[in-house]
């Protein structure tokens, strides 16, 4: 099966107007969480990037806000950005227009409600990277669309924790923006590569950064 882990200098050069990576002279890293937050992994996660006075930034489901909202203000507590990922998870290619700015409205009004100065300047990250044309023309104007350089597909369940770590080590380089998520579907593979890779790059001399 084949599974991408770097995206190509191609494809970014195609969709310029994402955010892939950050252009960097220095060590940092963007961690970013996507799918929380949830009780089962979110505050496993905090623990480990407090270890390692990491900062990443969670692109939370508003819905999940809503029912974890004591997590998403540890999230905030910490020092991390909690950013947007749509009310419902929902897939741009299905969705209508409509529907679906009003479901990214729906998740930032949230993140407002929590915390007006957090929430702002708007980072959006489309669930699936999947978003129509019209879709991304029509948020660009208030949000960063933030994509990745490095997807660690630890979500894949047929896919080795020690592949995982090894794929996400590999492809990472300065200004990396790097997907995880705490969900249930990646916590295996998650909770297994996510302190190593901590680990190895602190070692290197990097930072963890948020957006
Ligand atoms: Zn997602």
């Amino acid at each position: 099966m084949l599974r991408l882990y770097k995206t190509p200098a191609l494809l970014r050069r195609l969709l310029p107007g994402y955010t892939w990576l950050r252009e960097e002279r220095g060590k940092v890293l963007y961690l970013t969480f996507d799918d929380g937050p949830i009780p089962e992994v979110t505050p496993w996660v905090l623990e480990q990037l407090a270890q390692y006075r990491a900062q990443a930034t969670f692109f939370a489901v508003g819905d999940n806000i809503v029912k974890h909202q004591d997590i998403a203000e540890q999230i905030l507590a910490a020092g991390h950005r909690l950013a947007n990922h749509t009310h419902n998870h929902l897939r741009g290619w299905e969705t209508s227009l409509e529907r679906y700015l009003e479901n990214v409205q729906q998740c930032q009004q949230e993140l407002e409600r929590l915390n007006p100065i957090a929430a702002q300047p708007k980072l959006f990250r489309p669930p699936y990277g999947r978003i129509t044309l019209k879709q991304a023309a029509a948020l660009r104007p208030a949000y960063e669309l933030v994509m990745w350089d490095v997807l660690t597909n630890d979500y894949d369940r047929s896919l080795s924790p020690e592949k995982c770590l090894r794929e996400a080590i590999r492809c990472t380089q300065s200004g990396s923006i790097i997907v995880f998520h705490d969900s249930l579907k990646a916590q295996r593979n998650m909770q297994y590569a996510l302190p190593r890779f901590l680990d190895h790059f602190t070692a290197q001399g990097y930072t963890f950064q948020t957006l």
